[in-house]
């Protein structure tokens, strides 16, 4: 496959000012294509055709927003092989989890072309005689999708779906390490009978084109997904136009592992839940709280099923663990090693890049203990396959540990004490808690979102996506008396 795509406005793909080249992360000599990258021209151009369609759309009524996103989540979840295979070849993640991230990114599809058909809105009684209340949900308009590359179809479909079932436009901006899903994700949507302008790809770099999208006025609503400092820039962008915004960034989700807990199961989860995805997951468990009385012997499972895991090709059976995405974040992913080592922490295993029939990005699962919660390694968001174990001597404290940060999208416990698991799900402080099981791994029908420095404005998914891709209007009706 050599694909020259990456822009799709107006109902029509053109060429882009500039290009990309897009390399297999597994296999450096693999190039997937060149995509095109807008100009200023061409973003403008977008939002002016999403402007346009938008009440085209919203008039087709819901009957046919339906069946559109019937038509899309379908066709996803049919071709899922094929477009998971796009997905691990490029962002670098094993085939199953390709597979099963386009299927997921179909459900999300199908499950709002069913919200479409829900009844929105309330009836109320005026507290003035004669008058009649109804409240509506309308759309909020043109709507402005910025997604990161780690899940590059469903996140774009958790974004796209509700945009178009609660009657919006859309422009989005796709990260430009995985172009090839952005442009398997826009053909099928490109294919459906929707207004020339409605559905808008706008590929390019993020400091360009991605800034030029976000300031614009001509944008009613932001969707961000992506890092803490990019989503700074766009909540200050967004709030000088007075858009609403929306965000989900960082993370450093704690998973705490307690003296009563079943330790294979402990392990199967921390093991899976901090190197799934190469770590590269924002629901990743990237601080481990052990207590102390079993902290050795789970430590030992930990550093025994790291080293058991078969890090390869993301295209070769067998494979668990891809490469990490770029070079970039290999290399980010590298210094964290050396931050952890200098801060005092025992490396257990891994910490190095590795060497494969083919030259990726491979590197080894790794372990760090001996960890402070006030290290950076602790702190920061690194993306990477790398967890950190701390001791903890108590419920009380692994708890404290657990909350002493400034990120809260999950957070699990493993413990077999009904008591310990309630108290952890009232007090913990996080979008997601999660009770004997892996940190991450989320539904698709009920909200995801987190607190602090996570998230930033309405909940994502499920009903709860109304709140932001719609907006209310309150209508009084005095109808008078009849002649
Ligand atoms: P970024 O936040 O840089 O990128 C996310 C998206 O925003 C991409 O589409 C990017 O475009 C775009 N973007 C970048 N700069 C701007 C800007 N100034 N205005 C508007 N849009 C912009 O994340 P990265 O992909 O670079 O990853 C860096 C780190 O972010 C990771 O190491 C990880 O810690 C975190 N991250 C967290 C995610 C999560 O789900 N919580 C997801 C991805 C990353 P482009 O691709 O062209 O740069």
């Amino acid at each position: 496959m050599s694909q020259t795509k990456g822009i799709y406005i107006a109902g029509r793909w053109e060429d882009g000012a500039t290009m990309i080249e897009n390399r297999n992360p597994s296999d450096l000599s693999d190039v997937i294509g060149t995509y095109g990258q807008a100009s200023a021209a061409q973003l403008d151009e977008s939002l002016a055709a999403a402007r346009k369609a938008q009440p085209i759309w919203w008039a087709a009524g819901i009957q046919k927003r339906h069946d559109v996103l019937m038509a899309i989540g379908t066709e996803l979840m049919a071709r899922a092989e094929e477009i998971g295979t796009i997905v691990s070849r490029e962002e670098g993640k094993p085939l199953a989890e390709g597979k099963g991230e386009v299927y997921r990114a179909g459900q999300f599809f199908t499950y709002f072309a069913a919200e479409v058909l829900r009844n929105q809105g309330d009836l109320a009684e005026s507290v003035r005689p004669g008058i009649e209340i109804d409240v509506r949900r309308e759309p909020v308009g043109v709507v402005a999708i910025v997604s990161p590359w780690n899940f590059p179809v469903a996140t774009p479909a958790w974004k796209i779906a509700p945009a178009l079932a609660f009657g919006n436009a859309v422009v989005w901006k796709p990260a430009n390490l995985t172009p090839a899903s952005a442009v398997a994700l826009t053909e099928i949507i490109a294919k459906q009978d929707i207004p020339a302008g409605l559905f808008n790809l706008v590929s390019g770099p993020g400091r360009d084109v991605g800034q030029r999208l976000v300031e614009s006025r001509d944008v009613d609503a932001i969707s961000f997904t992506g890092s803490v400092p990019v989503g700074r820039g766009i909540a200050a962008a967004a709030v000088q136009n007075m858009t609403k915004v929306q965000m989900e960034m960082g993370s450093k989700n704690p998973m705490i592992i307690m003296d009563d807990a079943d330790l294979d199961l402990a392990v199967a989860h921390a093991s899976g839940a901090a190197f799934g995805g190469t770590g590269q997951k924002c629901t990743a468990a990237s601080r481990l709280i052990v207590h102390e009385a079993i902290h050795d012997a789970f430590v030992e499972k930990l550093v025994q099923s790291a080293q058991a895991l078969n890090v390869g090709h993301a295209l070769e059976a067998g494979t668990q663990i891809g490469p990490v995405v770029s070079e970039g974040q290999l290399k980010q992913n590298l210094d964290y090693v050396d931050v952890g080592k200098g801060e005092g922490a025992e490396l257990l295993c891994g910490g190095d890049r590795l060497n494969r029939p083919t030259e990726g990005y491979y590197m080894a699962p790794t372990v760090f203990a001996g960890t402070r919660n006030d290290m950076r390694m602790n702190r920061e968001e690194m993306f990477a396959p790398i967890t950190c174990v701390m001791k903890a001597g108590s419920y009380d404290e692994a708890l404290a540990i657990a909350n002493d940060s400034e990120f809260g999208l999950t957070a699990g416990i493993m413990t077999k004490s009904l008591a310990r698991a309630s108290h952890f799900r009232a007090n913990m402080r996080a979008g997601c808690v999660m009770v004997n099981l892996p940190t991450a791994g989320t539904d698709y029908h009920v909200p995801f979102g987190g607190r602090g420095a996570s998230s930033f404005g309405p909940r994502e998914q499920g009903t709860y996506a109304a709140e932001f891709y719609t907006t209310v209007k309150t209508a009084y009706v005095g109808a008078g008396a009849p002649e």
